[in-house]
């Protein structure tokens, strides 16, 4: 019988702030893939957007309060500790040297990353330190040639090798995202215009008391 590995698995992006579409993803993709840990990520300083406008402790503080009292997700820290820019390989090597080789480690992102994944730094390494989960929406299509679609081609995997293989497999999986955006919620906090129902009560809370998103900061 194939190796049975524990199973662990990142979600990253800047949260900035953290909404209920993120949640929602992080705990389906948890259950949906059985992985034993879903850590969420924030990014310090994205190689690839704008530095957020905001500090990282305060993105990390909102993370922290949108999880209370929900075991099933957990913070992972390691990039907001981290100076310069955020890439992805750095943290799953430095992930891997930690876990050791046999643990299993997926990497969350959508088939948008998955486009731009020629242009981020070392993207070769990725599959070797651990498996890509990419989430499509009902309808989007994934490209038939190029070096995205040659790399899906010789890695394309499926469920159970999340289990049995340490990494080098890409899973796709449709999923429905909630119609939540951050960059919606700073748009209407800054316009003077309530997100609540859009992120939780704790997270509002926050951003009200330390009157974040304002205007630009
Ligand atoms: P922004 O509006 O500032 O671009 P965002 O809400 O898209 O932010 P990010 O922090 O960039 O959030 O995204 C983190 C991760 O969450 C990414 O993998 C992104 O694809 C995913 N994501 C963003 N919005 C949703 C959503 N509504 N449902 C599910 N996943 C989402």
């Amino acid at each position: 019988m194939a190796a049975q590995r524990k199973t662990i698995a990142l979600f990253g992006g800047t949260f900035n702030p953290v909404h209920f579409g993120h949640l929602r993803m992080a705990l389906e993709l948890k259950e949906l893939l059985d992985f034993d840990e879903m850590r969420l990520l924030p990014s310090h300083q994205p190689a690839h957007r704008e530095t957020p406008g905001i500090s990282s402790a305060a993105r990390r503080d909102m993370l922290a309060l949108a999880i209370e009292g929900c075991p099933e997700l957990t913070l992972d820290e390691r990039e907001l500790n981290r100076e310069g820019p955020t890439y992805t390989v750095d943290t799953l090597e430095e992930l891997r040297a930690e876990l050791g080789e046999e643990v299993s480690i997926s990497f969350c992102m959508g088939l948008d990353s998955l486009l731009s994944l020629p242009s981020w730094h070392r993207w070769e390494q990725l599959t070797k330190l651990g498996h890509l989960v990419v989430v499509t929406r009902p309808g989007w299509q994934i490209p038939r040639d190029g070096e995205v679609a040659e790399l899906l081609a010789s890695h394309r995997g499926e469920l159970q090798h999340l289990r049995q293989e340490a990494a080098g497999r890409i899973l796709v999986r449709e999923q429905t995202l909630l119609p939540i955006s951050a960059t919606g919620i700073r748009s209407l906090i800054e316009r003077g215009r309530s997100p609540q129902f859009l992120l939780p009560e704790r997270v509002l809370n926050y951003i009200q008391t330390h009157q974040l998103y304002k205007s630009e900061q």
